[in-house]
């Protein structure tokens, strides 16, 4: 008999592999006293802490006075590095960096957002609050970086989306058209035909999935 043990050679140096713990996390809490200092944006605080919100990978001073984040959705940061290190970028607002956002970094903030969140209700407020700039400067930026308007990128993601999944599922025209952020149908489809030169409809017959496949309405495999 040969024990050597063959195949577990590395199972110690796994055990020591555990990700570990970093930092005193108590120190990130964010408190009752922080979340007011977040919503009365206090200054005094600023050399204190950072905020970042989740949602929109975003940190800010305290003293930022964008629109206060979902308490659930903000951590707390003593240093602007650590944030960065997370992926989080400077508020455009309140440069918590201490630098001015670069414009197109800025504009792949916006972009980001859009691209997760393309589902839910977006104007140009909504969008310049989340990016925190005024809508005028985030119109002009995004158009002169982008070459396109925010509108027209919105637009194309949303219908980028649908045309997935009228290829890939066999949704309704009216629940895709819900599913891309786009509550009225009729609009929905004159939309989608003046950015693809096609109704949805004509659009799945051509993309969609074949009705004879495995499974599919007309499998033959199976009269045999
Ligand atoms: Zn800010």
């Amino acid at each position: 008999m040969n024990h050597d043990g063959h195949g577990f050679a590395h199972e110690h140096e796994l055990e020591s592999f555990q990700p570990e713990i970093v930092g005193d996390t108590s120190d990130e809490r964010l408190t009752d006293e922080r979340w007011r200092a977040i919503l009365n944006n206090d200054a005094a605080y600023n050399d204190q802490f950072f905020y970042a919100v989740k949602t929109t990978k975003i940190f800010c001073r305290p003293s930022c006075k964008s629109r206060p984040p979902k308490k659930e959705n903000v951590r707390i940061f003593h240093a602007a590095r650590e944030a960065l290190a997370e992926d989080y970028r400077p508020c455009k607002r309140c440069k918590p960096t201490g630098q001015r956002l670069p414009d197109n970094e800025w504009v792949s903030q916006i972009t980001q957002y859009i691209d997760a969140h393309y589902r839910e209700d977006m104007t140009l407020s909504t969008l310049a609050d989340v990016c925190h700039g005024s809508p005028y400067h985030l119109h002009r930026t995004f158009k002169r970086v982008k070459g396109m308007t925010l509108v027209d990128y919105v637009q194309q993601k949303r219908i980028g989306k649908a045309m997935e999944y009228l290829a890939e599922t066999d949704k309704t025209v009216t629940a895709i058209a819900g599913a891309v952020g786009i509550a009225n149908t009729p609009y929905f489809i004159t939309l989608f035909k003046k950015l693809t030169g096609k109704t949805p409809k004509e659009y799945r017959q051509s993309h969609g999935k074949k009705l004879d496949e495995p499974g599919g309405k007309n499998d033959e495999s199976k009269a045999q």
